[in-house]
């Protein structure tokens, strides 16, 4: 099916592990903090206290840190603050220049490179925002920012003008503003709870937000949009799952992009939280030299569904200021999903996006598989490239023979 491609002289990383070993299941480790006591590792606000966050602990903790990474780590202060916990740290291959986990977690200098088409709003939420942090863009449902904190910050944040607060944004939510809109708005149905990551709050203040939200009759469904899970599954704790029972329908939509980042710590708090039922999804960013690869995409969904994860959206880079050295082309996008559907089992199969530039909300984007359409048939291919022809349907016929009164009376 695949032309090999000629030989040239280029760039581009080595070809990445094949599908089997990217699928396997490890721990993250305790790599440099083999030292610390068992009950501070596994304690999240241990993680969140000992986050790296200055060049000085990258230096001391990542030997072959580049030129471009140093300035990304003094820039970072201004636009987007560095943050990783420990805990992900250690799934950073510090042999690899290109690992995947540190492009997207360590800051490079290419992010003060921004072209005219970049945005510091890509998807124009603060133009949609009736009250500060809440962004009513559609009919039925809202997205409610709740705090601009993370455990650790994303380089293409779609959300860095506010998020960590290092551009001076400063992001103040109002609960009680946010809520009296959704209460006095009966067409929301359905809230968005996100940030920054609503799992930072700790439980008391979350399970008292989400009861406020509870107590408005017309909202039916509550999500929480979060990367806790993938960034500090030590968060997941039982008591939290046992606090978000009462609340269902509670859908939770983790965020992550490798299969390297399904370890087993992150396995084992998705299993808690799906025990706890509260049925879970993904949402991937398409990202270059992370997961703009076939053979990389489906491990990453196949290893979801073993973590009882539905793959829910692939997006395309949002066009944050300074992220085209991570943003994959729409094109490769669009190859990853011919290379999903019908390959692999449909429930793995995101719905790739492209959150329209300026605030058009997500658009669908799919390979083509209609080769024509007229009022008599439709064309089709399958995954396999094979042409099928449907014979369409009459949408106006009557809905009964006539004839068949006429039959009954002889
Ligand atoms: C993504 C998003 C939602 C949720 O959209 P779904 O397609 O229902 O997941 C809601 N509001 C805003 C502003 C969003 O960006």
């Amino acid at each position: 099916m695949f032309n090999a491609e000629p030989a040239v002289a280029s760039e581009e990383p080595p070809a990445s592990e094949p599908l089997a070993a990217l699928k396997h299941f490890r721990p993250a480790g305790r790599g440099f903090w083999a030292d610390v006591p068992d009950p501070l590792w596994n304690d999240w606000r241990w993680q969140l206290r000992h986050r790296i966050t200055t060049l000085e602990q990258l230096e001391r903790l990542l030997p072959t840190l580049t030129p471009e990474e140093r300035a990304g780590a003094i820039l970072a202060n201004q636009k987007l603050a560095m943050a990783i916990t420990p805990y992900f740290f250690n799934l950073i291959d510090p042999g690899d220049e290109f690992c995947p986990i540190r492009r997207q977690v360590i800051p490079r200098l290419e992010e003060t490179d921004t072209a005219p088409w970049e945005m510091t709003d890509p998807c124009g939420e603060d133009s949609h925002a009736p009250v500060p942090g809440l962004v009513h863009r559609y009919p039925d449902r809202v997205l409610f920012l709740v705090t601009d904190r993370c455990a650790a910050y994303c380089r293409y944040c779609t959300r860095s003008r506010l998020v960590s607060n290092a551009a001076g944004y400063d992001f103040h939510p109002e609960f009680d503003r946010q809520l009296d809109y959704i209460a006095r708005t009966p067409a929301i149905r359905d809230v968005l709870l996100s940030g920054g990551d609503p799992l930072l709050f700790n439980d008391e203040k979350l399970e008292d937000l989400l009861s406020r939200l509870r107590a408005i009759p017309h909202v039916e469904f509550v999500r929480l949009g979060t990367r806790i899970p993938i960034f500090l599954p030590q968060r997941i704790t039982s008591e939290l799952c046992q606090m978000l029972r009462p609340f269902h329908p509670l859908f939770v939509s983790i965020h992550s992009n490798h299969p390297r980042e399904l370890t087993t710590e992150v396995r084992e708090a998705l299993g808690r939280l799906a025990d706890a039922g509260i049925p879970l999804g993904n949402q991937s960013v398409l990202l270059r030299h992370v997961n703009d690869d076939v053979q990389v995409m489906k491990a990453h969904v196949q290893k979801l569904l073993l973590c009882r994860v539905r793959p829910y959206y692939l997006y395309q880079c949002d066009l944050i200021a300074g992220s085209a050295h991570l943003r994959a082309s729409v094109r490769k996008g669009l190859e990853i999903m011919d290379g999903l559907r019908g390959h692999t089992t449909g429930y793995a199969v995101p719905t790739y996006v492209i959150d329209a530039p300026g605030g058009g909300g997500k658009v669908p984007v799919s390979p083509e598989y209609v080769l024509s359409r007229n009022k008599d048939r439709v064309v089709i291919r399958n995954y396999e490239g094979k042409i099928f022809e449907y014979p369409e349907a009459m949408d106006g016929r009557p809905l009964f023979r006539a004839s068949v009164g006429s039959l009954n009376e002889t």
